[in-house]
């Protein structure tokens, strides 16, 4: 008896020649853009036209709505067509049709690297030989010794941040960029066999993988995470050891070249998780002008006021936007940093070699790692207009159709009233005798949390006599647990603000909840929002009713773009003094208790108008790390400092280990004062 419909096979063969018809529809597509590339050969347009890449998403979406088909199903397509067009005709350009190469990455076959060099190959029409190493820097010594070609190696992940060795090795030997990649990380938990997850006592994976999913992995407390040099390798291991209560967490790719079976998939904590490539060479490569390029440079800055804020400048005065912007140490000289430099850009275009030269003399050292086809081509957000109503998709959807758009924005809609574009003079906020933004440099200082009235009169005397112009102290504590000290509440805020009268500081103080704004603004100075309040829209939006100062503090793991778009939040209501707060955020790294992203200083002085202080004491966790951290903070440009003090560090309440004791805050301070900040009005991008 049959159990299929009996017109199946004739619906299947119908839908078959359909999608043999699609194809045949690309291939026309692309002899026609053969055509256009051999056209603008002669020409000395650029072969990307976001325009007319706009006009052409929007009349295919009309049409979809015509005949009723999802309008973003069709626009995702297209922009894939559009992309594989502007790397066709890139292609034609620089003449590397075909050829043959052999690439080097870290891992097994079919690891994330594995992935992205056969797409990055695809992707220029190259044939190749892939060989994988166990470690990034043997990947390198391959390319370095002459085994390999290119290398293709992760450099940052959308989730957990800049992979430093990959940066360390740029720095140390002669390589350069030629290329960047892509790929969406989509982490599954693989097994030997269907077996329950709740049977499972070990699961391997590169600790990226294991990091990345960490919510999944505390929902199964039986298991023991283990590390492994690689995700394709672990499924290898798993495969090989033939034991059912051991999985491995990688790509479903990976699982199924290992002849595993996909327990569970989108196991990340976060859904979109990219990694970006970059292909190294031993050699730069010359790029045609009218393709669209990247730069990537490593800078030291001259030890001079402002140093790296005038090298900034001159990539922003010659109309180069920046794309991103890391620092790292200066091996060997404790407290310098080089920086490496991402922005739109081609050194074979005279304006751009132009930026580059007076870099050198701006900057102390500097390595042009090359200029190379950018891949992750940017279409920006159509303005205005909400989807028509056959556009009807789900939120997952729209997550998606966004991220595929746009994984690392850099002028993002979602803000534009505290954006750089609105104000070109900064934000200066006033309160009593201190400004806050400009030229200015504020200390704010006090304990954690004020304990009693004693303990925060002694601090306020004691900071403000040594230049402290703010008093801090917690009133109402945001503490991980429930059964931690939660603060002396209102009793505690009279004892702030008597201790500030005092002294003469005005204070500044955490207000968690929406019923606690009114009752605050009148007898705080400055409102904290803690960094686990970053995204509380409610209590944003009534901070923004209230005329008083706001700090907000950045989340422990927001980007800086939904940092400002929290702000954006309290300004649109009404109230435009705020003041960020960089207080570290949470990354693969332990042996601080935050990652203080002191870069964030550079990226929102540029983004936005607003001022912004660093908060060291929470940034590092470790009262010994907070002083050069300050220090720093004031030299990248901060506009202040919010620091934890303590009479007793040792029995803060909390911040024992983070707190200063008086002798130590002295010190910080005696040295700052010889720190110079950064220069008036700067960057003015
Ligand atoms: C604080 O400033 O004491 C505090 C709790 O900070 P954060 O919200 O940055 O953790
Ligand atoms: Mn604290």
């Amino acid at each position: 008896m049959s159990e299929q419909p009996p017109d199946i096979a004739g619906l299947r063969q119908s839908l078959d020649e359909v999608d043999s018809g699609i194809v045949r529809l690309i291939a026309q597509r692309h002899e026609v853009i053969a055509a256009i590339a051999k056209v603008k050969e002669r020409g000395a347009a650029g072969i990307q036209d976001t325009e007319r890449e706009r006009r052409v998403l929007d009349s295919v979406e009309a049409v979809a709505r015509d005949l009723g088909v999802s309008a973003s199903l069709v626009r995702r397509i297209f922009r894939e067509l559009i992309s594989d067009s502007v790397a066709q005709q890139a292609r034609h350009l620089t003449g590397d049709e075909g050829g043959y190469v052999r690439v080097a990455f870290q891992g097994a076959p079919h690891a994330y690297s594995h992935a992205a060099a056969q797409k990055y190959l695809a992707g220029r029409g190259l044939d190749g030989d892939l060989t994988g190493f166990r470690t990034f820097r043997e990947a390198a010594g391959a390319l370095l010794a002459g085994d390999a070609d290119l290398a293709v190696l992760p450099i940052e992940n959308t989730t957990a941040g800049s992979i430093n060795e990959v940066y360390a090795l740029l720095r140390e030997h002669p390589l350069f960029i030629v290329g960047e990649e892509t790929w969406k990380v989509d982490h599954c938990l693989a097994a030997t066999s269907d077996v329950p997850l709740s049977s499972l006592s070990q699961i391997l994976s590169h600790p990226q993988g294991l990091e990345q999913c960490a919510q999944f992995l505390q929902s199964l407390p039986q298991v023991a995470p283990t590390s492994y040099f690689d995700t394709a390798g672990a499924m290898q291991a798993v495969a090989d050891s033939d034991d059912p209560r051991i999985g491995a967490i990688g790509s479903p790719e990976a699982a199924a070249a290992y002849g595993l079976v996909v327990l569970r998939r989108d196991i990340a904590d976060a859904e979109n998780n990219y990694t970006r490539f970059v292909v190294l060479s031993p050699a730069a490569t010359a790029v045609d002008v009218r393709i669209p390029c990247k730069t990537s440079l490593i800078l030291a800055t001259r030890h001079e006021e402002g140093a790296l804020l005038r090298c900034l400048e001159v990539l922003s005065g010659s109309g180069h936007s920046m794309t991103k912007l890391e620092s790292r140490p200066r091996p060997g000289r404790p407290w310098e940093y080089v920086f490496f430099l991402d922005f739109e850009g081609n050194i074979a275009d005279p304006r751009t070699a132009a930026a580059i030269d007076e870099l050198r003399s701006a900057a102390l050292y500097i390595k042009v790692l090359g200029s190379y086809p950018a891949k992750a081509l940017r279409h920006r957000a159509r303005p205005g207009g909400l989807p028509g109503p056959q556009d009807a998709e789900s939120p997952a959807e729209t997550l998606e159709a966004v991220a595929a758009e746009e994984p690392a924005p850099r002028r993002s809609r979602q803000y534009k009233l505290v954006s750089r574009a609105a104000r070109q003079p900064g934000t200066v906020i006033r309160i009593g005798d201190t400004l806050i933004g400009g030229d200015g440099f504020v200390v704010m200082a006090g304990p954690c949390s004020v304990e009693s009235g004693e303990q925060i009169s002694a601090t306020a005397r004691f900071v403000r006599d040594h230049g402290a112009h703010v008093l801090r102290g917690g009133v109402f504590r945001p503490r991980t647990s429930p059964h931690s000290f939660q603060g002396l509440g209102w009793e505690g805020l009279d004892l702030l603000v008597a201790a500030g009268r005092e002294t003469g500081l005005p204070v500044v103080t955490e207000v968690m909840a929406v019923d606690q704004v009114q009752r605050m603004a009148k007898a705080a100075d400055i409102m904290q929002v803690g960094a686990r309040n970053m995204q509380n829209f409610d209590l944003l939006r009534e901070l923004g009713k209230v005329d008083r100062p706001v700090l907000l503090k950045r989340g422990l793991s927001s980007t800086i773009d939904e940092w400002l778009a929290a702000a954006e939040y309290v300004v649109a209501q009404g109230n435009q003094q705020v003041i960020l707060c960089e207080r570290g955020i949470r990354t693969f790294e332990s042996a601080t208790r935050n990652t203080l992203d002191l870069s964030a200083v550079v990226v929102v002085r540029e983004r936005s108008h607003l001022p912004v202080v660093v908060d060291p004491s929470h940034g590092t966790g470790t009262a010994r790390y907070v002083a050069p951290m300050a220090w720093a903070a004031r030299a990248a440009g901060a506009h202040g400092l919010l620091i934890e003090v303590h009479p007793q560090p040792a029995e803060a309440l909390p911040g024992a280990e983070q707190s200063l004791s008086f002798e130590d805050f002295a010190a910080l301070m005696q040295r700052l004062a010889t720190i110079p900040g950064a220069p008036a009005g700067s960057p003015q991008p």
